[in-house]
């Protein structure tokens, strides 16, 4: 039996499939509070056969069957703190909560890849490994997981394997991208210890408004004039709060960065530069006490492995044809999944697929209005993960 059998055995589930979406769509959990969504995916499994381990506030389904590689494919589970503004009939029942990134997509592809591997049992053999993660959004799941014991409680995969939905290309297509696809990224919150005063009298300020307003300025110049110009860098400041009153000066500044670059070393660049920028107006302002400056959310590098890339794609074009298939330029958007890869010391592929048909408006991953296409984009999803998955496992 080959493996397009397996997947033509999807038509027995599609339908339960979109029902598993729509479900998961209206019930949304933010990041590392995913336990309601724990428990239904290890219902799931468990019915399927799955020896299910929760770890971290996460979960693995392992499935063994004989001799052969070991697959993990990793599925996140996270929604976002953002009012749904869809209209859909399934819009999420959570207020201030949506799957606003598709991971609701990725977890149902995922179980509908499960349920085709254990239906099937006799197309394929080895070890697979139904790896769902919480708290991608905070890069605070993998972490969590492998703080667990994730290395020790399963087995060691030889490669692992995720995706995500995008909006390109049109749904129906997917992409893959060798090297590095998904950027560096980190986050810093730096608080300007000032003075307080009343606007009036300025004299007797450290006016922290004034000073972030400078640091501001100067971050500017990070990219623009320290970073290599062949170098892929963004510094932006999000947010920056202070005061509430017109004639008040307040105490202190807070300002909020996020940090992107393809390589480690620009990261560092960028994190040393600010908080070198940061110091320094704090004390051309006369500023008596350093800024308070932490780093968080600190995403690695996405770096897709040259020969699992080549191979899953070749495996895609044949089952999807060539034209179904692009090659993705890197994105300036971050992951968390590669930190398990990178702890196992495993090579990874990580590819993207589309999630909104040509007569569709687009709008982008983390918009309240975010809407894939249920159709055709859940079935390429989950077509994608067993073709991936049985390019490995599956008995040739
Ligand atoms: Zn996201
Ligand atoms: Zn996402």
């Amino acid at each position: 039996m080959s493996y397009k059998t397996i997947i033509k055995s999807l038509d027995n589930i599609q339908s339960r499939q979109e029902e598993t979406y729509k479900f998961l769509h209206r019930n949304p959990e933010l990041s590392m509070q995913e336990t309601q969504t724990v428990a239904f995916i290890k219902e799931e499994l468990v019915k399927l056969d799955y020896q299910v381990l929760e770890i971290g506030g996460g979960l693995v389904g392992i499935l063994e069957n004989g001799e052969g590689p070991t697959i993990l494919f990793r599925a996140d589970m996270d929604a976002l703190p953002v009012q749904e503004e869809t209209e859909l009939d399934y819009a999420s029942e959570v207020d201030g909560v949506m799957h606003a990134c598709g991971h609701d997509m990725h977890m149902t592809a995922s179980l509908g890849a499960a349920w085709a591997l254990a239906n099937n049992k006799e197309a394929w053999s080895g070890t697979y490994l139904a790896l769902f993660q919480p708290g991608e959004e905070i890069a605070a799941g993998a972490k969590a997981m492998l703080e667990d014991g994730l290395l020790e409680k399963i087995p060691k995969p030889d490669i692992a394997l995720a995706q995500h939905v995008l909006t390109t290309p049109e749904a129906g297509h997917l992409g893959t991208k060798e090297g590095p696809f998904l950027s560096t990224a980190a986050s810093l919150k730096i608080t300007i210890n000032g003075r307080g005063a009343h606007g009036s009298m300025p004299n007797l300020s450290i006016d922290p408004i004034v000073i972030g307003s400078a640091i501001v300025s100067k971050l500017q110049t990070i990219v623009a004039r320290e970073v290599d110009p062949f170098q892929f860098a963004v510094v932006t400041v999000g947010s920056f709060q202070s005061g509430n009153q017109a004639n008040i000066i307040p105490e202190t500044a807070t300002l909020r960065l996020n940090i992107r670059a393809y390589d480690e070393i620009v990261k560092e660049q960028l994190i040393s530069a600010i908080k070198r920028i940061a110091i320094a107006e704090c004390e051309a302002g006369n500023c008596e006490k350093e800024p308070d400056i932490e780093v968080y959310d600190s995403f690695p590098l996405t770096d897709n492995d040259a020969e699992i890339t080549e191979h899953v794609t070749n495996a895609f074009k044949d089952h999807f044809s060539a034209d179904k298939v692009v090659n993705y330029k890197p994105m300036t958007a971050s992951e968390d999944f590669s930190a398990i890869p990178r702890a196992f010391e495993i090579p990874y592929l990580y590819w993207g697929f589309g999630g909104f048909t040509a007569n569709q408006s687009i709008y982008a991953n983390h918009n309240p209005k975010f809407a894939p296409a249920i159709q055709p984009t859940l079935r390429t999803g989950t077509e994608a993960a067993l073709v991936a998955i049985l390019s490995y496992l599956g008995n040739k």
